[in-house]
């Protein structure tokens, strides 16, 4: 199957340039002109794996055998399970359904390596570009919040012609996240300090990307230049598969509430519906940064007085939701998503007629949750289980329907702010808190993830944006000594 761009739709390319290059000129996002029906329920009893690559065939045939070997890494994924769980799960299926009763499951979707759904496509997602690039150097550079460097760094530990460079925000991400990034020492991972807050990463990272001279000192070394963020559509792909698994094997229709940042897994659930998938609405969760509930509400995106709040949920401490983007160009064309993407580069601001509202209304519902708020549905749920911050925000909204609530990290991410929920009180030291939390929950904690604060340890430099292009270089020259 050809992308094409989301401004301007004469572009495309093939789905295999897409991913090793995924930025269309004038900014826009590679994707699919129209998604493929697929009807899900006929595979049922299909592994999750055999599903995924159903699924993944209906988009694209030419690259099956890269796909399959791709889907293997689910066999990292660790296997626990309880009670709870819906029996479908067995060897290497990634994700596990809770069932809290007949009308709420919860989508774990945190049992990769790093403990956050990221690995759910950037497991296979890195075996796909060291495959595809398998003549090449490729450098893949990631801008994260917290769980897309983990994420990302882990996939690409050791491969052998890819080069991960992560930039963080310096205090935007837990101690234990830091660590995790910091803590992996294979030769080809990079992870970059930056002053500044989530956006201003991926700004970062959207210059380098598009810096002619930079692309050119590493074509000099040989090097060719991609990213891992969700802009990526290769990692929007596996994003889909784990909702529509999730909803063939409950086998009715439910509505699909995602706690959202870029939109990258909101983008996943939207597209599994268009594909056939029973879903009756998608429900956006945000924190206190509210822009997409003001846009699925009030159908307008306005950053002109917005700062970034830092919240406990900083996942989705975002106001550029990059994958809005395709939803906008799915729903109404590349000429209207081009003008409103001037409009909003321009003024800062863009809001879509009554009608499109509208449109927007048949698939989605957006509620937003204070960190209180948030603090007080970790506390209330955790009877049950405990759920980590993010995953707090959708229980703002009232589950009268079927629903399936995404869970998108594992709470040992995010200490803090979970000691503070749960005990009332402020957290002094990450570990001990991580082991009461333990304690108290009777939770078996994987004990690697203890050991990280023995082993691990930050590197003390922040960088500014201007210093990160000669800083990479500098890695890279060094690097080929
Ligand atoms: C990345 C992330 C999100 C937001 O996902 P998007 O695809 O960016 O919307 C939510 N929760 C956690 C824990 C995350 O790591």
């Amino acid at each position: 199957m050809k992308l094409v761009s989301t401004r301007n739709a004469n572009e495309s390319v093939e789905f295999s340039q897409a991913i090793l290059a995924p930025s269309a000129s004038k900014g826009g996002l590679y994707s699919p002109l129209s998604l493929p029906n697929f009807d899900g329920y006929k595979f049922k009893d299909l592994s999750y794996k055999d599903f995924a690559l159903k699924l993944i065939q209906s988009f694209e045939f030419k690259l099956d055998k890269l796909f399959e070997r791709a889907l293997q890494s689910y066999e990292k994924f660790d296997e626990k399970s309880c009670e709870k769980h819906l029996k479908f799960s067995g060897k290497s299926c990634p994700i596990r359904l809770f069932k809290v009763n007949d009308k709420l499951y919860i989508n774990e979707l945190y049992h990769g390596p790093t403990r956050a759904f990221k690995d759910m496509a950037l497991q296979p997602f890195a075996s796909l570009v060291s495959e595809l690039a398998k003549d090449k150097n490729m450098l893949i550079i990631c801008a994260t919040s917290g769980d897309t460097g983990p994420a990302t760094l882990k996939a690409f530990e050791s491969t052998l012609n890819s080069r991960v460079v992560c930039l963080y925000p310096a205090f935007g991400t837990s101690s234990f996240q830091a660590l995790q990034m910091t803590s992996l020492k294979a030769k080809n991972l990079k992870s970059l300090a930056i002053k500044g807050d989530f956006d201003a990463a991926q700004r970062a990272l959207k210059d380098l990307l598009s810096d002619s001279n930079f692309k050119e000192s590493l074509n000099l070394a040989k090097i060719e230049l991609t990213a891992a963020n969700s802009v990526n559509f290769g990692r929007i792909l596996f994003q889909i598969i784990y909702h529509y698994y999730a909803l063939v094997q409950i086998d009715k229709e439910a509505d699909i509430i995602v706690p959202s940042g870029n939109f990258g897994d909101a983008l996943g659930a939207y597209y599994a519906k268009k594909m056939g998938a029973k879903i009756r609405r998608i429900k956006i969760a945000s924190n206190s940064n509210n822009i997409l509930t003001d846009f699925f509400t009030k159908g307008e995106y306005d950053l002109r007085n917005r700062v970034l709040q830092k919240t406990i949920s900083p996942a989705m401490d975002i106001l550029i939701s990059s994958n809005v983007e395709r939803l906008i160009f799915d729903k109404f064309g590349d000429k209207r998503t081009f003008e409103l993407y001037e409009k909003l580069k321009n003024e800062n601001y863009f809001k879509l007629t009554k009608n499109e509202l509208n449109e927007l209304k048949k698939d989605f519902e957006a509620e937003f949750c204070t960190d209180r708020e948030c603090k007080k549905f970790i506390k209330d749920f955790s009877k049950i289980a405990l759920i980590d911050p993010h995953t707090a925000t959708c229980f703002k909204f009232k589950n009268d329907k079927t629903s399936i609530i995404t869970s998108t990290a594992e709470w040992v991410k995010f200490v803090p702010s979970m000691f503070e929920a749960l005990f009332d009180k402020p957290c002094v030291d990450e570990k001990n808190a991580m082991l009461e939390i333990t304690r108290a929950y009777k939770n078996d904690l994987k004990s690697e993830l203890l050991a990280l604060f023995d082993e691990g340890q930050v590197e003390g430099k922040i960088y500014e944006v201007a210093e990160l292009k000669n800083t990479i270089l500098q890695w890279i020259k060094g690097d080929n000594k």
